[in-house]
């Protein structure tokens, strides 16, 4: 069941109600460390909106997405992981296994990785 944006984690984040040091902030979107890491970097790009999906219905999600991926870049440089790769991943309904309904972009390296299901 889709989570409001009241009891949403990022949101919470967000707001200081929940715990976690904000790496980067601008006006559309921030980062945090995963509180699961599956590898040596692995941050989440969230944007302050609570979109719940990539493909919500707004005139600016191709803006907000465009600029989830910008500012995962420059994050991979500062993380010293941009010229060994990384991997950039949104997950999007129950197959994907999406368990908090705030559109967020995964962003995982420092270790080569497989291809997981
Ligand atoms: P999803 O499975 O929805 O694509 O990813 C949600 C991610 O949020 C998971 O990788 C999970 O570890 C992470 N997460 C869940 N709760 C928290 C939290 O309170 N703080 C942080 N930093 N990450 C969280
Ligand atoms: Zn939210």
């Amino acid at each position: 069941m889709a989570q409001t944006q009241k009891e949403c984690i990022f949101c919470r984040v967000l707001a200081g109600e929940i715990p976690g040091e904000i790496l980067h902030r601008d006006d559309h979107c921030f980062v945090i460390r995963d509180i699961a890491p599956i590898a040596p970097v692995h941050l989440l790009v969230i944007p302050l909106q609570h979109y719940i999906h990539a493909t919500d219905a707004s005139p600016d999600m191709d803006v907000t997405l465009g600029h989830l991926m910008a500012v995962a870049r420059e994050m991979a440089k500062r993380e010293g992981i941009f010229e060994s790769g990384y991997r950039m991943a949104v997950n999007q309904g129950p197959h994907s296994g999406q368990t908090v309904d705030h559109l967020h972009l995964h962003v995982v390296g420092g270790r080569a990785l497989e291809l997981e299901g």
